[in-house]
């Protein structure tokens, strides 16, 4: 069953569709990398002749490499907002497509903060 929840107000409270185990997550058009500049070449990964934003974090939990996560606070925030892909800015927060990744993924950055609040303790 999905997710019926209302996604909260402010989306560093979710981050639920900055995560995929796709290669494929976010398409990265030739407008798109040309308004990451200098960044371009290390957040973008290609398959075949396509650019997609590069993945991070564990198998499981794994997100988009520009979402900058901060356990602390429990938030995670895109660290390129200014600049993020076109497919980014296309999805709207309440949206059909927000809720679908809602349904789909919700648990992720939970997992992701709770691993990196586990990796910190561990390194004490
Ligand atoms: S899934 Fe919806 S609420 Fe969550 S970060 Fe994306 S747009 Fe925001
Ligand atoms: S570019 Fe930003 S908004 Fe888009 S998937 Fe990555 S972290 Fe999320």
């Amino acid at each position: 069953m999905g997710h019926r929840e209302d996604p909260p107000e402010d989306c560093t409270r979710c981050a639920a569709c900055c995560f995929s185990e796709s290669l494929r997550h976010a398409r990265v058009t030739g407008d798109d990398y040309e308004r990451l500049g200098e960044e371009a070449e290390s957040l973008v990964t290609w398959v075949v002749n396509e650019a997609f934003m590069r993945l991070a974090g564990s198998e499981g939990a794994q997100h988009c490499s520009a979402l900058s996560l901060e356990p602390a606070a429990a938030t995670l925030s895109c660290s390129i907002y200014e600049r993020r892909p076109q497919v980014c800015r296309d999805l709207e927060r309440a949206g059909g497509a927000c809720h679908a990744e809602r349904a789909a993924k919700a648990e992720r950055p939970a997992r992701a903060l709770l691993t990196l609040t586990s990796r910190a303790r561990s390194y004490r």
